[in-house]
């Protein structure tokens, strides 16, 4: 027996994204199970209006108040579904918080999500942008997902082939972008587990310790400690992590800049293209620090754009702009942003 479906009217979502930006929303309904989605699908208001899915709002950059009804995805649920010999298959609600899913799995000896601990939102967020740090990525742990087709209502099971996943991007950014809620995911870690430590800092924490072979906790804890010095407390400072995806360029271009820059940070990749510090980048156009109106780049990290009290989302995007076009001015290179700006 399910209790009437609540539909909360003109809420403020300011509270609900974590740069803190200010929007209404006309609706927002919290989802906590499959069953609500089909039940909001059958209501007569908004069955046929356009929806939007919220989940932790971090990876968010709301510009103006939203003309459609939110969807607050809220499906808890964690349970080991199976063990095979090549790997543990974790079964998880979307809205579970995803850096208590990765302090959960360590707690239950199923070890394998610590490099991305952390990491703000939820886990139905997790495969949109494919979330990734210290060298793994949500594709890397990816079984499957549940997802209501908001068109249909019916529930499928899709696959890594039908996510499309790529770098910080999937289809859910792209064709299926606000068309399907993901209600379930499931991830497999991998057996036995390996240490993930091919990234500098991780390694830079290793000789300081003298710590060679660390076990997943040690990871995990490490990660947390690295993250905390260099990126700001979204409950202190608003802001939606990494502002702009690390431009990948062909190695002509790659070695052109390094012509002009020799100093650039570059990341050589397996299909032989490179990778290019979004940072350093915007660093070296002597953004660091500065701000426009009431958003800023953070002093610590130049890829980060926050919040510096009071910021609404035009603002963020104007600087963000300008960081855009100083950065193409220099280096002829078009830095994309990381967040879903609304
Ligand atoms: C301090 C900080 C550090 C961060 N570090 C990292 C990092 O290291 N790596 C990284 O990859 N990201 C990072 N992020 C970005 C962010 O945490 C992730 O992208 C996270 O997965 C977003 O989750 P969310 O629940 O907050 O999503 P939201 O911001 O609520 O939504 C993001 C997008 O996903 C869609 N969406 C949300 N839930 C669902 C669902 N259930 N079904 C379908 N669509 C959905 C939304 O419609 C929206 O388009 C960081 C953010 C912050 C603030």
């Amino acid at each position: 027996m399910h209790l009437p479906l609540i539909v909360e009217k003109g809420v403020s979502l300011k509270p609900y994204n974590t740069f803190g930006l200010p929007a209404m929303a006309p609706t927002l309904v919290r989802i906590t199970s499959e069953a609500d989605v089909r039940r909001v699908l059958d209501h007569p208001e908004l069955g046929r209006a356009p929806k939007f899915i919220l989940g932790g709002g971090s990876n968010l950059v709301l510009t103006h108040d939203l003309d459609r009804c939110v969807l607050k995805v809220e499906i808890k649920g964690r349970r080991l579904l199976e063990t095979r010999d090549d790997a543990w298959v974790i079964e998880v609600g979307a809205g579970e918080a995803w850096h208590d899913v990765v302090a959960w799995s360590l707690d239950e000896g199923l070890p394998g999500l610590e490099n991305l601990a952390l990491i703000p939102g939820t886990v139905g967020a997790a495969p949109v942008q494919n979330i990734g740090a210290y060298g793994v990525e949500l594709q890397d742990r990816f079984e499957s997902m549940d997802v209501v087709d908001l068109t249909t209502g019916r529930t499928v099971t899709l696959g890594a082939q039908r996510c499309q996943f790529g770098y910080r991007d999937s289809v859910f950014k792209r064709e299926l972008a606000g068309k399907a809620v993901i209600t379930r995911v499931r991830l497999k870690l991998p057996r036995p587990w390996q240490p993930l430590l091919g990234y500098l800092e991780l390694e830079r924490k290793m000789q300081e310790t003298g710590i060679s072979r660390p076990d997943a906790r040690q990871i995990f804890n490490w990660v947390c400690e690295i993250r905390r010095a260099k990126l700001p407390d979204p409950a202190v400072i608003g802001n939606a992590g990494s502002f702009f995806k690390n431009p990948v360029v062909t190695p002509e271009q790659c070695r052109d800049i390094i012509g002009r820059d020799p100093e650039i940070v570059h990341y050589a990749l397996p299909d032989g293209s490179f990778k290019l510090a979004a940072g350093w980048l915007i660093d070296a156009c002597g953004w660091k620090g500065k701000s426009i109106g009431r958003a800023g780049v953070y002093d610590k990290q130049a890829l980060v754009l926050i919040n510096r009290g009071g910021a609404i989302g035009a603002e963020v995007v104007t600087l963000a702009r300008a960081i855009q076009e100083s950065v193409y001015g220099r280096f002829g290179i078009r830095l994309e942003p990381e967040p879903v700006v609304v």
